[in-house]
């Protein structure tokens, strides 16, 4: 049997560290008791696990997959699953900490939690991917469950990944219990709109801002990097709006053309070869000056800590939108409040997935699914409302709108706490 080491991490900073140092910031800014910051600054479970798979080679490999449960003051804890070579037990953990302060700040019955396994999905058969994602399953089959955690999709897993856990979890209890998990296939009690929902959710956050900025999203410069879930989606939306995308990448090539990439195109070619590299009519550019390209608005669609001291004096963009988790470091946003750039912060930004993953938890729960116009209108009301709290709170207290998003979002968890009190 061998074990799976990690190699060398995308990550900087300890991005638990950063999470927490980002609450104490708030806990300053918005006055909140020492104690209550002493319970949120810790994650309420978290859970560590080796998932041993039979390789199609006939060896055997042990991943290491974790689980974390940061908070349940509001309602059962949510948050997506991650296969990536890089996650470790402290990224995962400030992810759940985000997932907290993004339900909290959406107004949805949710805490925050998180999981991932160390590996790489790409070089895994569907078999591998199938078995690993099971036994994963029963590993922490007492952890999750409708009413307790459920996981949704995050870098490197999607619906089908959804499914497995689905039917791995049924199978156990002896029924289909379609809430365990969000992002299922619409075949198997997923929602309509969710496949889109964190993009579209990163489109509205835009578009207010755009509004009070006084620009408009018909001719706005975008550079989107990553070409996922979130990234090929938000570009395609954009220019549905009238926008013009000057940049995309993926993990393996970065296109430019100051005069719009054809992204219906990249689009195709992305599902066809499973890449962006070779996409005529764009340049070839680096992820790292995809980031400091002339644009209106930037959006890092990918992974954390690709915004830092090194690059953020250099950003055109005079909006950026969060669609990834933890892109921009503390360091990096004090030098982007400086310059006037406007930060659209990742649990605003991208919260629409998490919104319909609650939509979609409801619905099975009910055992009735709503149309898909029902669902992103419900999403807009959601995700406009948390812009405009968190826009108020900005310029009420004269602060940038990442602090203003986290004192709404931590004042309600830690009011939910205060409320419930401290047991026994
Ligand atoms: P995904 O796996 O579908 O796509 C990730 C994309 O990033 C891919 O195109 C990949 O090639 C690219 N990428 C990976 N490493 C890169 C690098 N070093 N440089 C440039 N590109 C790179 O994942 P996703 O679901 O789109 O998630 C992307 C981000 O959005 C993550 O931070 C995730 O936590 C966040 N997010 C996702 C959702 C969701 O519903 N999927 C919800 C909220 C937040």
């Amino acid at each position: 049997m061998t074990t799976v080491e990690a190699p060398e991490s995308h990550l900087r900073e300890n991005p638990f560290q950063i999470a927490r140092l980002q609450l104490r910031r708030v806990a300053d800014i918005f006055d909140i008791d020492d104690r209550l910051v002493n319970i949120l600054q810790e994650c309420k479970k978290a859970v560590v696990v080796s998932v041993p798979v039979s390789m199609d080679d006939g060896s055997t490999q042990a991943f290491e997959g974790y689980r974390v449960t940061h908070n349940v003051a509001r309602g059962p804890s949510k948050g997506g699953l991650r296969y990536h070579p890089d996650v470790t037990l402290d990224e995962v953990k400030a992810l759940a900490m985000w997932m907290t302060w993004k339900c909290a700040l959406m107004n949805i019955p949710f805490g925050g939690a998180k999981g991932g396994i160390v590996c790489n999905p790409k070089k895994l058969s569907r078999g591998e991917l199938e078995r690993m994602t099971r036994r994963f399953t029963s590993e922490i089959i007492n952890d999750i469950g409708p009413e307790k955690d459920i996981p949704a999709p995050d870098v490197g897993t999607d619906g089908t990944v959804m499914a497995w856990i689905f039917d791995t979890y049924s199978m156990n209890k002896g029924h289909s219990v379609l809430g365990v998990v969000t992002g299922k296939p619409l075949n198997v009690g997923g929602s309509l709109g969710r496949l889109e929902a964190t993009a579209r959710g990163c489109l509205y956050t835009i578009q207010e801002a755009v509004r009070k900025r006084e620009l408009s999203l018909d001719g706005l410069r975008v550079a989107v990097q990553g070409f996922g879930n979130v990234g090929s989606y938000l570009a395609k939306f954009l220019v549905e709006e009238g926008s013009t995308v000057v940049a995309v990448s993926d993990s393996g090539a970065g296109l430019y053309n100051p005069k719009g990439i054809d992204v219906s195109a990249a689009l195709a070619h992305k599902q066809e070869t499973g890449s962006l590299h070779g996409l005529r009519g764009a340049d070839a550019i680096s992820n790292e000056d995809l980031l400091l390209v002339d644009c209106d608005v930037l959006a890092p669609c990918a992974l954390e800590q690709v915004i830092t001291p090194d690059n953020a004096d250099k950003i055109k963009a005079t909006i950026i939108c969060e669609g990834a988790n933890g892109p921009v470091t503390p360091a990096a946003d004090d030098i982007l409040e400086g310059n006037d750039v406007l930060v659209l912060p990742d649990i605003l930004a991208n919260a629409g997935g998490v919104v319909v993953s609650y939509f979609e938890w409801v619905q099975g729960l009910q055992e009735y699914f709503w149309k898909e116009p029902e669902v992103n209108s419900k999403l807009r009301d959601i995700v406009t409302r948390a812009f405009n709290e968190t826009w108020h709170v900005a310029q009420e207290r004269q602060i940038a709108m990442r602090p203003a998003s986290y004192g709404v979002a931590v004042g309600r968890v830690a009011e939910a706490t205060v409320t419930r009190g401290l047991y026994p």
